[in-house]
């Protein structure tokens, strides 16, 4: 066992949070609008923003806690730079190595005068300010419930941009039909972006299987309901399809009834890659560390386990 393995071990047993901290592990899977440190942002601003501790019933739970923490506060240039800064700040802390965050393409024109180098700039600056050490993955989001032709205008200014590394799309899964995306992933996948959504979430496996027919996903951001489907979870193995998980998030949505029992250790066991994540730190409390330390301690998974997925996050695919 190498030497961060062993460190990682012991913090495990141990339950050292801040031995865990000080170890290498990917974040692939981070909103940096919610993903900000708690510290960073009450000096900043003076502002508590307390994570949620008990499960919601519902994602309008979700909209309803960020309207009252959130708010319109940081719905400015200045606004989004300090929770770009946050999001620095927070991986910096938990000792992530590899991180993959962006901006959503509505924030193009909103917090960066439409200028796509301003708001590569944005990232860039906090980057090499906060964390030069870590290894930015510049990602481009998009939200599901977005008008197509709003979506392709958007994208236009980001087509070309050699800074991006992947595309993503979140919010409501069930807002419209995958396939009204597929024409933007085919050019996305042209530009030479790696390809995720979300998906499998809120929906089912088939929902994740026709996902990465139809779109050619490389990764899922979720792709929890998978396990539900012995040949979906198959077809994920044969085509090396990445999962990157955030089991704080599931279980606080009420997406798993708990933790122990949460769906990545039956998909890890049987050979799916998976990766563990933040999601929405501000939110769930979930940075890395402790979402790897919550994973042994319910005995979801081994240590062992545990370590062999986080050094799978932090290879180069
Ligand atoms: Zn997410």
């Amino acid at each position: 066992m190498n030497y961060e393995s062993s460190v990682m071990n012991s913090a495990l047993i141990n339950g050292d949070l801040e031995a865990l901290r000080r170890v290498p592990k990917a974040d692939l899977h981070n909103h940096f609008v919610l993903g900000g440190s708690r510290r960073y942002l009450r000096e900043c601003t003076g502002k508590e923003i307390n994570p949620i501790t008990r499960p919601l019933s519902s994602m309008d739970e979700m909209h309803a806690w960020n309207a009252q923490n959130i708010g319109d506060y940081f719905n400015s240039s200045e606004g989004r730079r300090m929770l770009i800064n946050a999001a620095f700040e927070q991986v910096k802390e938990d000792g992530v190595t590899i991180l993959e965050i962006g901006e959503d393409v509505w924030g193009l024109g909103e917090f960066f005068h439409g200028n796509i180098d301003e708001l590569v700039n944005a990232f860039e600056t906090s980057h090499k300010e906060i964390a030069p050490e870590i290894e930015l993955r510049l990602q481009i989001g998009m939200s599901r419930h977005c008008d197509i032709d709003y979506l392709e205008d958007c994208l236009s200014h980001f087509w070309g941009c050699k800074a991006f590394y992947s595309i993503d799309l979140y919010g409501d899964e069930l807002a419209q039909p995958i396939e009204n995306f597929k024409s933007i992933y085919r050019r996305a996948k042209a530009e030479g972006l790696r390809l995720k959504a979300h998906v499998g979430e809120w929906g089912t496996a088939e929902d994740v299987r026709r996902a990465v027919e139809i779109l050619e996903l490389d990764e899922i951001q979720h792709g929890i309901a998978a396990a539900d489907d012995p040949s979906v979870i198959q077809f994920l193995v044969d085509n090396h399809i990445r999962l990157n998980i955030t089991p704080s998030s599931n279980f606080l949505l009420g997406r798993v009834k708990e933790l122990k029992s949460h769906p990545i250790a039956k998909l890890y066991r049987s050979g799916v890659d998976v990766t563990i994540n933040s999601d929405d730190v501000l939110i769930f409390d979930s940075d890395v560390s402790k979402e790897y330390m919550r994973l042994y301690q319910c005995g979801c998974l081994t240590a062992e386990e545990l370590n062999d997925i986080r050094k799978n996050g932090l290879k180069t695919i």
